[in-house]
């Protein structure tokens, strides 16, 4: 028996160009696979057959077990800032880089596993992922990417029907995940901190080459893929401010070149609107709190920009000056990204300057703070008060002289409602909602877990009958997410 044919063939060109970055290794044997959720569309768009996906060799190569003839698995190497601690040496620890495929636009995508057994940047760990947690990234990424966020996806979950032992014994998993590549600023750090230079520039060529084609004949190629790095984060984090999404481990090996969402552990949408909102139950500190994610981004921004200075200057001095130069180029397009943002979140008109929105915003902000407003629920109810229903929006709010004179300030402006309700989702993956799912399928159950992903398929959609999965949790607030993957 043999459909070895039918899957993909897979290209290496992290491996080729950065073999010092590229172990070659294999996954873990499961001693039992079973598909639990596959991205269709997504294996379509990739030119995989779903039906040869579900067959019992493409489950095999969603977990790593059967590897196209030609591809290199390879665990890749890289640094990281944990929680403001340098780690030289991170790396894929239970994840595999399959290797990479084209969708039906010719982009290349890296085919990743994650839980797939030990490798040699294990340390400790035992290489393996449960069920739960790869589920939360299957939904949650999905999630970002329905609500137009950059993110890495998923393609597939697969049980690996081996128990795995936390704090219990749980059912293990294996995430088949797609990016359109695995570069990390962690990446840069490890590449700098070997000390070779050459590698260093081949691995800012090849990020130029996967990213920025265009830049490759540019006068500074380096400044500029630091420059567009830089605009790129920060246009992600304004999406995940302006959507209440906390991600929740935002250390340098989960923050990507690309500009894609990646690492999706304790991450959850904020209920209440409140800055210190942290749901991680090892982010004691609240580093990583919502409020703080556009300084920590550029915080980690900071961190690439020391990996590059060789390839910026080769006087020292200079480089710091140019990088320091170019990094300011954060705020600006963080500012313009939010407020851009937020003049469609308000409907407000385009043309409306950037102070003014921020003004007005700021200004709802504190009301929505201290009333601890949900912060999906308050933008679609604005919706309706642009469409002169402000009855909605007064229920959500306890300062009603407050809620009211800025609802006139904003009226004035003739918000237009079409417009707010194209960006203000009306579906999120609400942290209860998650937690049911994944719940039931633990034990089993998938239907509940399909039921959410269909709904989060459509976020701005508004239908009869999904009125539950727009509401808050019960206990919206003590919500508590965990590493412990
Ligand atoms: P993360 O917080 O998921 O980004 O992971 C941080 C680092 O820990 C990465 O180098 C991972 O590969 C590694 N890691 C996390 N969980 C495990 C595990 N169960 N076994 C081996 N390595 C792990
Ligand atoms: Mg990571």
């Amino acid at each position: 028996m043999t459909t070895t044919t039918a899957l993909p063939t897979l290209g290496d060109r992290f491996a080729r160009a950065l073999p010092e970055l590229a172990v070659e290794w294999r996954a873990e044997e499961a001693p039992d696979p079973r598909l639990l959720v596959l991205n269709e569309p997504l294996a379509r768009r990739l030119g995989l057959d779903p039906d040869v996906l579900r067959s019992p060799d493409g489950v095999r190569f969603l977990v790593g077990n059967l590897v196209p003839d030609g591809a290199l698995p390879v665990a890749q190497g890289y640094a990281g800032h944990q929680f403001g601690g340098f780690s030289p040496r991170l790396g894929d620890g239970r994840a595999l880089l399959l290797g990479d495929l084209a969708d039906a636009d010719g982009r290349r995508f890296d085919l990743h596993l994650k839980g797939s057994g030990r490798t040699p940047f294990a340390r400790g760990g035992d290489g393996r992922a449960v069920v739960g947690p790869m589920l939360r990234e299957h939904v949650v990424s999905e999630a970002m990417h329905a609500l137009g966020i950059p993110t890495t996806r998923s393609l597939a979950v697969t049980a690996t029907g081996r128990l795995v032992q936390r704090e219990t014994a749980l059912p293990g998993a294996v995430l088949a995940r797609v990016a359109s590549s695995h570069l990390r600023v962690g990446s840069f750090q490890y590449a700098r901190g070997s000390g070779d230079l050459d590698l260093l520039r081949r691995l800012a060529d090849h990020a130029i080459a996967v990213h920025h084609p265009e830049l490759a004949d540019a006068d500074e190629p380096y400044a500029e893929l630091f420059s567009a790095v830089v605009a790129a984060q920060a246009r992600l984090v304004a999406r995940w401010m302006l959507v209440g999404f906390v991600h929740g481990v935002m250390n340098t090996d989960n923050v990507t070149i690309s500009g894609e969402t990646i690492d999706y552990g304790p991450c959850a949408f904020m209920d209440a609107y409140d800055p210190a909102t942290v749901f991680s139950s090892i982010d004691s500190g609240g580093r990583y709190a919502y409020g703080n994610q556009p300084a920590v981004t550029q915080w980690n921004l900071a961190r690439f920009a020391e990996a590059l200075l060789p390839l910026l200057d080769t006087d020292e001095e200079a480089a710091i000056a140019r990088a320091t130069d170019l990094l300011g180029g954060f705020a600006t397009a963080y500012v313009a990204a939010w407020a851009g943002g937020m003049r469609d979140k308000l409907g407000l008109p385009t043309g409306l300057g950037d102070e003014e929105t921020m003004d007005l915003a700021e200004d709802l902000l504190e009301v929505l703070r201290s009333g601890r407003v949900d912060w999906t629920t308050a933008f679609r109810a604005l919706g309706r008060a642009a469409r002169g229903d402000v009855e909605a929006v007064r229920a959500l709010v306890l300062d009603l002289p407050e809620v009211d004179a800025w609802l006139d300030r904003w009226r004035a402006l003739e918000p237009d409602a079409d417009r707010m309700d194209r960006v203000n989702p009306v579906y999120v993956p609400r942290n209860h909602l998650v937690e049911e799912a994944l719940a039931a399928a633990t034990d089993g159950d998938l239907a509940p877990l399909e039921r959410l992903l269909e709904v989060l398929a459509a976020p701005y959609d508004e239908r009869p009958g999904l009125e539950r999965y727009a509401e808050p949790g019960p206990d919206a607030g003590d919500y508590q997410t965990f590493c412990g993957t």
